[in-house]
């Protein structure tokens, strides 16, 4: 059972906005956004692998970033059985992958230069520290933790053999071997579901910086078939200059552009200013059919445009 699916944290979406919405965009950004991506395109890939394995019941958690002594730590997905704990890594690289005398994972991909990574199940053995620690601390019992690294992209080349970090495809079949070597159970199955509800309640998002310089931002409502063209409020309706697309709800996905961007507080100026409006009243009336929670009189009046993105 999945309690937690892989989902684009708020950081990815933010980084992936401004791809599109930035006049100018720092190198830095794409590189992050590059990174980010990868490591949810690697999360999603490994659902449909888990389920292929034979396995007994177990709690799947994505993406679970848990806090521990003041600082956080992040897990690509935690498996929780009753038998024991499984840490598993997903790399999304592609090219050649091999290890240097140092035990770093070398990445070299066609006439780029290398990339250096840490050793991915050492990186996972760090991680399986701070959980054991953590668990300690919420008082469970000692409970075997297995660390496991998957290579998932389709152009991976692996150049070694090791039975803990392995192609996805191979992941089914590691993935009913062990389970077959933790057979004691060690927590009931109501302990296994506390445990898991636990850690989903200590989950925190990462949190960045929100966009200050509201002119470095391309504003507008892009049509959803030819953007970044914008489209344009004409009588009740947003339609696009280029292909004529007609839609009601357009500024929707671009409020929720707003909130990753700047923040999920907005005002009459501000939503004015990105969807393009002529009019205050205009603006006035379509943040209000969005029945949002606002603070602030008539004329300070702000939204809050948190329902939009929990709706999804
Ligand atoms: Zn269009």
């Amino acid at each position: 059972m999945i309690l937690k699916s892989p989902e684009k944290t708020p950081h990815l979406s933010h980084l992936e906005i401004l791809q599109s919405r930035s006049h100018e965009l720092e190198p830095e950004r794409i590189l992050a956004y590059g990174k980010e991506l990868a490591g949810f395109l690697g999360e999603s890939s490994l659902p449909y692998f888990i389920d292929l394995a034979t396995l007994p019941s177990h709690q799947d958690l994505y993406g679970l970033r848990l806090p521990y002594n003041g600082h956080f730590f992040q897990m690509d997905s935690l498996l929780l059985f009753r038998t024991f704990l499984l840490i598993l890594e997903a790399k999304h690289l592609k090219g050649k992958l091999y290890f240097n005398e140092a035990n770093q994972l070398i990445q070299l991909k066609d006439s780029e230069e290398e990339s250096i990574y840490d050793h991915p199940l050492i990186q996972a053995e760090l991680q399986k520290q701070q959980l054991t620690s953590l668990l300690n601390q919420l008082g469970y019992p000692p409970i075997p933790i297995y660390t496991l690294v998957a290579f998932t992209h389709r152009k991976a080349h692996l150049s070694f053999h090791h039975e803990d970090m392995l192609p996805l495809q191979r992941l089914p079949f590691r993935l009913t071997e062990l389970s077959k070597m933790f057979r004691d159970p060690i927590l009931s199955i109501d302990q296994l579901r506390g445990l898991g509800k636990k850690l989903l309640s200590l989950h925190q998002d990462r949190k960045y910086d929100f966009i200050t310089d509201f002119r470095s931002i391309r504003n507008g409502v892009f049509c959803p078939n030819c953007k970044p063209v914008l489209m344009k409020w004409y009588y009740g309706k947003w339609i696009c200059r280029k292909c004529q697309f007609r839609d009601h709800q357009a500024h929707i996905s671009a409020l929720k552009d707003f909130y990753y961007l700047f923040g999920n507080m907005i005002n009459n100026k501000q939503a004015k200013w990105f969807l393009q409006l002529d009019s205050v009243y205009t603006t006035s009336r379509m943040l209000n059919q969005l029945e949002l929670p606002s603070t602030g009189g008539y004329k300070f009046r702000r939204y809050d445009l948190s329902p939009l993105i929990q709706k999804k």
